[in-house]
């Protein structure tokens, strides 16, 4: 089995506490790797490094150009090794391979994005309004930045946070999750090689509670960035605030994805399926309400009940393999837990609903794609993520229906439209309180478009170029060019 190291300081090394635990492959149930267990010793270590970088050696001074150079580098290392990163990830977090794969293949993407920017991060000469003054505006990287990343898709994380946190001349301090370490300490190899300076990235691996929540406290840390559930977040917004620290998180969801009469079906239902068994529901943007107009709906569910019938079960590795296992033991229960409480709650059951058993199921934790009928929008099933393969349907009769039963929910991370008409397309994302709605399609992600939600789903985007704001601060600067004394030096300018 292998032997997992923290990487701080540019080296892989041991945890002060000498500590280690597995990690588990959720498809074979069996422990393939052992990680370190990071404690507040590391945290110590790697947010000084982290410091270090930033006021000594070659980052400090080193131009936006260079540091652009190196990101486009560790861009081409990561689609060199995309395999072998990509593998890793399923083995920890159980995701098909083809997701995966297709996840690291476009991961580079943001190093080249975000490095051509580094360089056009510009301030501004300001036109001041008083006389013999010359003003203008720098932008600064805003110092050491904790990035705690969720399992569903740690490498993917990396990018999101670290590009624009990296371009804007930051250091890093990334925890992932303790369920899916692995990849992020392989990431750490590449990015020596790419040649950035010591101390610019750190990994501290371990448990949220404990190396989470030191290196969310630790007072040489200025922002925190955070993908994780909505009680984990308030957490760690609590313990941020206390360092005054800056804050971006990205939340769960309960994303309603909506269906009129007049959309391609076929469409519709491909992109609802996707929304909702995709990565095993394990995805914060899972379209888990389908909202479908009642004139259709019946219909509509038959066509979604006949696809669901033919998801393959399985070993993610596998090509044809279309739903793999759930990452934890805890989100498992989790799941079969709602699966009961749906049920209590008089919704009915028309796909699925159990443990998935047969050949080749036998280790891992797997749930059948389910669907929930006769749904109304106060059922716990309707309000409360699953992150699992179960879609809650609940019918509505008009566009006010829809959009009112949209935007009854706590979260507003994303949402998905259905319909051929463009007025109603238009209208529908204006109304929906969701950070990003979707027409026509569902879940596509880019490096050039913000990412991010609005009530409980979080505060702060990322990618697209605004994103990198989210990592500076801006310096205003004051130059007189008179000779001569203020006449009254007791007042203000
Ligand atoms: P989680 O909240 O349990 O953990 C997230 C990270 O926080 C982990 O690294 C964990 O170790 C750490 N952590 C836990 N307690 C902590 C504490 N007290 N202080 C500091 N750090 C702590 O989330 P998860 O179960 O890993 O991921 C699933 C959740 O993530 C879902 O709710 C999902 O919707 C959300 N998510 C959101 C997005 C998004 O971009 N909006 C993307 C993926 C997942």
């Amino acid at each position: 089995m292998h032997t997992y190291q923290l990487f701080i300081d540019g080296e892989y090394c041991d945890p002060a506490g000498g500590e280690w635990f597995d990690t588990v492959n959720p498809y074979t149930g069996k422990a393939w790797a052992r990680i370190p267990r990071g404690g507040k010793a590391d945290v110590d270590r790697a947010v000084a490094a982290a410091s270090r970088a930033l006021t000594e050696g070659p980052w400090a001074t080193m131009t936006a150009t260079a540091r652009g150079k190196l990101m486009r580098r560790l861009g081409d290392l990561v689609a060199a090794n995309a395999e072998s990163l990509a593998a890793t990830e399923v083995r920890d977090n159980g995701k098909l391979l083809a997701e995966m794969a297709g996840q690291v293949r476009y991961h580079p993407e943001w190093w080249y994005y975000f490095g051509g920017l580094a360089d056009k991060i510009e301030g501004a000469v300001v036109p001041i309004d008083k006389p013999d003054l010359l003003t203008f505006t720098t932008h600064e990287p805003v110092g050491v930045v904790a990035a705690l990343t969720a399992w569903n898709s740690p490498l993917l994380f990396i990018a999101w946070k670290c590009a624009p946190a990296i371009a804007a001349g930051c250091t890093v301090v990334i925890k992932p999750s303790e369920f899916t370490s692995a990849s992020t300490l392989n990431f750490m190899a590449l990015t020596k090689e790419a040649g950035f300076p010591d101390g610019v990235f750190n990994v501290v691996t371990g448990f949220g509670a404990e190396t989470g929540a030191a290196l969310v406290e630790h007072p040489g840390v200025a922002k925190v960035t955070f993908t994780g559930s909505d009680t984990t977040g308030r957490a760690v917004y609590q313990a941020a605030a206390r360092g005054l620290k800056r804050v971006s998180l990205e939340l769960g969801g309960k994303s309603p994805n909506i269906v009129f009469e007049d959309a391609d079906l076929d469409a519709a239902v491909a992109g609802v399926v996707s929304g909702i068994f995709a990565a095993t529901g394990q995805t914060c943007i899972a379209g888990s309400r389908l909202l479908v107009q009642n004139s259709i709906r019946d219909a509509f569910v038959d066509k979604l009940v006949a696809m669901g019938r033919t998801a393959k079960i399985g070993d993610p590795m596998q090509a044809d393999v279309n739903i793999g296992p759930v990452t934890t033991p805890p989100q498992f229960q989790k799941i079969m837990d709602y699966i009961d409480i749906a049920k209590g709650e008089g919704a009915r059951c028309v796909l699925g609903g159990r443990r998935a058993e047969g050949v080749g199921l036998e280790s891992g934790q797997f749930v059948q794609p389910t669907i929930f009928v006769d749904v109304t929008n106060d059922m716990r099933i309707a309000q409360e993520e699953v992150f699992g393969p179960v879609l809650s349907v609940i019918g509505f009769d008009t566009e006010a229906d829809a959009v009112r039963i949209g935007n009854d929910v706590i979260y507003g991370l994303a949402a998905g439209v259905w319909t051929k008409d463009i007025g109603r397309g238009l209208r529908m994302t204006k109304a929906l309180k969701a950070g990003m709605v979707w027409v026509n399609t569902y879940r596509a992600v880019s490096y050039m478009m913000p990412f991010g939600g609005i009530k409980d789903s979080g505060i702060g985007r990322e990618s697209g170029m605004s994103s990198v704001k989210e990592f500076l601060e801006t310096k205003s600067v004051w130059i007189s060019t008179s000779d001569a004394v203020p006449a009254n030096p007791f007042i203000q300018r």
